[in-house]
């Protein structure tokens, strides 16, 4: 980091607030403790702030439940004028914002800014959707009356989120959740709770009345927010995160048949159709695999590469991966910043050698770079053979494997023969064939001939062990949404029953 980066990080980290949300209160937990939070890139101390235990995180979910009504009953369009606020601010403190996510994640920070306005894009959107819940109103088909179908928010929800979006996975889940009228509990992970602090100190700027979002991080997740789950007050659970985490809360959620959204682990194939233009599908597969340096559940895992193009596209692949500047995330001029920390640098490296030690070749990379960080070299694996782990487990980093294929149907079989079914990325020069393709991939989400599918207008979320539910777009808020309905006697309005000629007819000719 230069001087000034280095001057400005501290005066930035020195502004969010350490300890828990709760009530609309910034409170020190029950027993006094805290955790630190490292810089990825140096290993360096950035800050301490308070770590939550069981006892904080029921106090939050009591003053989330004290909160619900008056929250529910807030307009929609008070509730749409917070998260516009909110919007605004997110984005006049882009800046601010992009450092810290640099600072406690490592990324670049050309990529933090990118997170910022993704993130704050949730807002906005949600904003835009907290005026437009609607329901509908039905003749029963056998005419006895009408059928009334109305949409509330759920109630208290518990939002769980991971370390590689700090940002934009909050504002993904406490968007819809505030605009459907919920109030929340939200636990940032650990590794980066500075910006999920400072966040919520942006909503709390903006008017957020007490309670209605809390905010608790803990060192010990399962003991602090586990009990949560089987708490009758406790509506809604939305985690992001790794598939065995969820699956486990899925578990726990079983207990009181929790609402449960989840947006789990991904193991994306990136298929290069015979018929692909070459440097469009190394374009795209730059940014499928690379975005967040590969910590991304919607990184390219696996690139299926039809037999006439793989060799040229691994060598350009590995030639636009080798030219890539890795360092710390907040130096000028850096594309890749250092993994989150020494276990996950640890695994992907044993992936990478998994791999070669079945036969892969390594045209660039294959190993990790001095630190004091945890880098890793932007690597390209050619000829993996089927065996090999990486192409099973999700690899969270800067490794890309390249697989050639000779049918294309052979390829799809592949392609789908995983247990994940978040996204795929699909080349092809047709798009006929393109979409002909993406429609027989197992995967709740494809990119046809580009390498990002993220967008907050969209349903994001996956298939199969990829998760439950969809975040964004118009389908976003109903997940925190529930759907009652009344059944009415009477007609509640005489609607499409004034037959002309009919019993009435005639009756207000005057009126
Ligand atoms: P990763 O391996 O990428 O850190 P995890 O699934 O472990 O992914 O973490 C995602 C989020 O889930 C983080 O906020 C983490 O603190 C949280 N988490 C992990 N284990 C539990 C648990 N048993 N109960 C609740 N939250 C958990």
């Amino acid at each position: 980091m230069t001087a000034t980066a280095e001057l400005r990080g501290q005066d930035v980290v020195a502004a969010v607030p350490k300890g828990l949300l709760i009530d609309g209160e910034w409170v020190d937990p029950v027993t006094p403790r805290s955790l630190a939070v490292q810089n990825p890139a140096t290993g360096e101390q950035l800050a301490v702030v308070a770590d939550a235990g069981a006892q904080d995180a029921d106090r939050a979910l009591a003053a989330a439940c004290a909160a619900a009504a008056g929250w529910a009953r807030t307009a929609p369009r008070e509730r749409a004028e917070l998260l516009q606020r909110a919007f605004a601010l997110t984005i006049a403190r882009r800046e601010q914002l992009a450092l810290l996510i640099s600072l406690e994640m490592g990324k670049p920070l050309a990529e933090a800014r990118g997170e910022v306005d993704y993130g704050a894009e949730y807002l906005r959107w949600f904003a835009e959707e907290a005026v437009r819940i609607d329901g509908r109103v039905a003749h029963a088909p056998n005419g006895d009356g009408e059928l009334l179908v109305t949409r509330g928010p759920v109630g208290p929800c518990l939002l769980i989120t991971p370390w590689n979006f700090p940002l934009a996975m909050a504002t993904r889940k406490l968007a819809p959740a505030l605009a459907a009228g919920c109030t929340a509990i939200l636990k940032p992970a650990a590794e980066t709770p500075l910006t999920a602090l400072a966040f919520a100190d942006i909503l709390c700027e903006c008017g957020l009345p007490p309670g209605v979002v809390n905010v608790v991080v803990t060192a010990e997740p399962a003991l602090t927010v586990g009990p949560l789950l089987g708490d009758r007050r406790l509506r809604k659970l939305s985690f992001t995160g790794s598939t065995a985490v969820g699956r486990r809360l899925v578990r726990d959620a079983a207990e009181q048949v929790l609402r449960v959204s989840l947006e789990l682990g991904g193991n994306a194939p990136f298929l290069v159709l015979a018929d692909a233009d070459l440097d469009q599908a190394l374009d795209a597969a730059m940014v499928a695999k690379m975005r967040n340096g590969g910590e991304a559940c919607t990184a390219a895992n696996r690139f299926l590469v039809h037999r006439s193009l793989a060799d040229a596209f691994a060598h350009g692949l590995a030639e636009r991966m080798a030219a890539l500047v890795v360092g710390p995330g907040t130096q000028p001029g850096v594309e890749v910043g250092p993994l989150i920390h020494e276990r996950q640098r640890a695994k992907v490296d044993e992936l990478v050698r998994d791999a070669i030690a079945r036969g892969a070749t390594a045209l660039t990379g294959g190993e990790p770079l001095a630190g004091p960080g945890a880098f890793y070299a932007p690597t390209v694996l050619h000829e993996v053979p089927h065996a090999a782990r990486l192409l099973h487990e999700e690899i969270f980093g800067p490794v890309a494997p390249v697989v050639p294929f000779d049918d294309e149907a052979e390829a799809i079989r592949r392609a789908n023969d995983t247990e994940y079914g978040l996204v795929a990325y699909v080349m092809s020069g047709d798009l006929a064939h393109g979409l002909r393709v993406a429609g027989r991939l197992e995967t709740g989400m494809v990119a046809i001939n580009r390498g990002v599918v993220s967008n907050p207008a969209a349903p994001f979320g996956g298939m199969k062990a990829s998760g439950l539910g969809r975040e964004g777009g118009a389908e976003g808020i109903d997940e925190y949404l529930e759907t009652r309905y009344a059944a009415l006697a009477l007609p509640a309005w005489p609607g499409g029953r004034a037959v002309p000629g009919g019993p009435d007819a005639g009756r207000h000719e005057r009126g």
